[in-house]
């Protein structure tokens, strides 16, 4: 079922979940992560970068992630688009289906921020559509969104991180429906020289100042050793590559309130350990549903571990129900 992520944010609040967003680049990556949040009765957010269209093309992933929704019917769906950067892009989204849209300025002055967002949830809320937008600065790289490198962020991330009072003014002055925080954590596979320590009391003092706001933690994969194992044992080269520990994300979903948690980098990493397995212990195979369809149910496995660890395993239901009551009309879409 489509819908924004107001219902799913309204419930996960304060009900001990966060809601899980999972980038999708291509079939394989979509079909898994419907397929486990079926299985687990779980919300959704699928979410797809410039990135991703530009290397799937649009038109193709929307008839993906239609056919997910209908394929799916019990299963709350939003479709996000993850790190907009222009407004120009926000509005081909909307026009493209999406229920939610990032805005993200966080890489310019903070001014240019606040106009940039402003603009942006002024075209969206017309459209229904809801939005993200960004303040704060987080550590690594992801496509085309550059942060600094690992060593260089730990060193001085105080400075980089989410300033509670100045997001409590972006929040009046933007009128944006979600932000997403720095609190420690980066983007990719390679986020920390030494262990990571998210903020939580930035996450306090943040929800303190801007009551009823739901945060949103990008960079959150936590990398599992064994799957950087084997990507190393079947020939692969990610020495040092570190993550989120999952019971830091969990704590900061159930006990102090992040209802959304960015996925990206973990089903990276379990679908090329499972094709490097497949390439290594199998050279004579050619047949790319042999080693995509492992590659697929791998995926599965690991959006069940992260529904499990972000709790909204069994949350469909409630999100449906809310998101009826709410009586919402749709975005304005191509449909
Ligand atoms: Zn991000």
């Amino acid at each position: 079922m489509l819908m924004t992520t107001k219902p799913m944010f309204d419930l996960a609040y304060d009900g001990g979940f966060g809601i899980g967003a999972f980038n999708v680049n291509n079939m394989e990556i979509a079909q898994a992560v419907v397929e486990a949040c079926a299985a687990e009765k779980s919300p959704v957010i699928l979410q797809i970068s410039k990135g991703a269209r530009a290397y799937a093309n649009i038109r193709f992933l929307r008839k993906i992630i239609d056919a997910c929704v209908e394929e799916y019917p019990d299963v709350p769906i939003a479709i996000h688009c993850d790190h907009g950067d222009t407004v120009d892009l926000i509005r081909a989204c909307i026009a493209d289906g999406y229920t939610s849209v990032m805005i993200d300025g966080s890489h310019h002055p903070y001014e240019q921020n606040i106009s940039l967002s402003a603009e942006a949830v002024k075209v969206s809320h017309d459209a229904g559509v809801v939005v993200e937008a960004e303040l704060g600065m987080l550590g690594g790289i992801e496509e085309d969104v550059v942060g600094l490198d690992a060593a260089e962020y730990e060193k001085n991330v105080e400075q980089f991180l989410t300033d509670p009072q100045q997001a409590k003014d972006f929040v009046e002055r933007t009128g944006i429906d979600s932000l997403a925080v720095a609190i420690g954590t980066s983007h990719g596979a390679f986020k920390f020289v030494h262990e990571a320590k998210l903020a939580f009391d930035r996450i306090e003092q943040i929800m303190k100042l801007c009551p009823g706001l739901p945060l949103v933690m990008h960079g959150s994969s936590s990398v599992p050793e064994e799957f950087v194992n084997l990507v190393n044992k079947y020939g692969g080269k990610m020495p040092n590559a570190k993550g989120v520990p999952e019971d830091q994300i969990a704590d900061a979903v159930r006990k102090y309130g992040v209802c959304k948690v960015n996925i990206d980098t973990d089903l990276r990493l379990a679908m090329t350990a499972k094709i490097r397995e497949v390439f290594s212990t199998k050279p004579e195979e050619f047949d790319p549903r042999k080693y995509l369809g492992p590659a697929r149910d791998a995926i599965v496995v690991m959006v069940k571990r992260k529904l499990k660890m972000l709790n909204s395993a069994g949350k469909a239901d409630q999100v449906a129900a809310h998101w009826k009551k709410l009586g919402q009309p749709m975005p304005n879409q191509y449909r």
